[in-house]
């Protein structure tokens, strides 16, 4: 039996037995670890909080023959305010979702894990266009997954920009204003070229850090979803839901 500890935070839970769970974690550094929480759904469980959806913690597991159990999980943050917004509820399950969808068990790196502790911690904090948030982690989770768009220039003459591109969300291409077909893709200004530009090449710790105007978020948001659902071939079922009931 082997023992270890690593930072991670609960993605998915689903009921098991009686009193227990089984909880997806994605951790720092080792994907997605799915491990059974043996009596957490008990209120008086030592693991009940650490092991509710969305709790980021310092777990510590053990392995057996490939299966995983949470011993402890001692919990760092848990994002409450989540729970007070139902559109930001619905958005940090629909980044859940995709990571389920797209990133492996056992494997990963970091930057996944803080990629969504930092949409998590913008999008409870209120202040952020949620339309930004949710294009940030689209187009940086295609990115991290090995679908990086080719933004940094025409991918036809290499003309680094124009006044306006075209962006195609089936191949990931950006094309200037002489070389991109306007019957068939859309347009797209300078500032959300430059967007784009920032979610795919900036540090990670600077992803969320740039500005859009309130008329252009919604263009790019449209354009980082079109792609994602393209990149993995999903549908996803949460986002209908979330525009029924978005707000600022
Ligand atoms: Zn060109």
């Amino acid at each position: 039996m082997e023992k270890f500890t690593v930072d991670g935070i609960v993605i998915k839970t689903s009921v098991t037995g009686e009193s227990d769970l089984i909880v997806f974690v994605l951790t720092r550094g080792a994907g997605i670890i799915r491990a059974f929480a043996k009596g957490a759904r008990g209120a008086k469980s030592r693991l009940h909080a650490g092991c509710s959806l969305f709790a980021y913690c310092s777990f510590s597991f053990t392995e057996k023959n490939g299966v995983y159990n949470v011993n402890e999980a001692e919990i760092k943050e848990i994002f409450f305010d989540l729970r007070n917004d139902i559109s930001a509820l619905t958005l940090a399950q629909y980044f859940c979702e995709i990571i389920l969808k797209t990133q492996s068990e056992g494997e990963g790196d970091e930057e996944m894990l803080r990629l969504l502790l930092g949409a998590l911690y913008y999008l409870c904090a209120g202040k952020k266009d949620k339309l930004l948030i949710k294009s940030v982690f689209e187009l940086r989770t295609a990115a991290l997954s090995g679908y990086a768009p080719s933004v940094h220039a025409c991918a036809s003459c290499g003309a680094f920009q124009t006044e306006n591109m075209f962006f195609d969300c089936l191949s990931g291409e950006l094309f200037c204003e002489k070389c991109g077909n306007a019957a068939l893709l859309p347009q797209v200004s300078l500032s959300v070229v430059a967007a784009m530009r920032h979610i795919v090449f900036s540090e990670p710790e600077k992803v969320f850090s740039f500005r859009l105007s309130p008329e252009l978020t919604p263009v790019l948001t449209r354009l980082t979803e079109k792609y994602v659902q393209n990149c993995f071939q999903q549908r996803f079922s949460l986002l209908e839901f979330f525009y029924s009931v978005y707000s600022l």
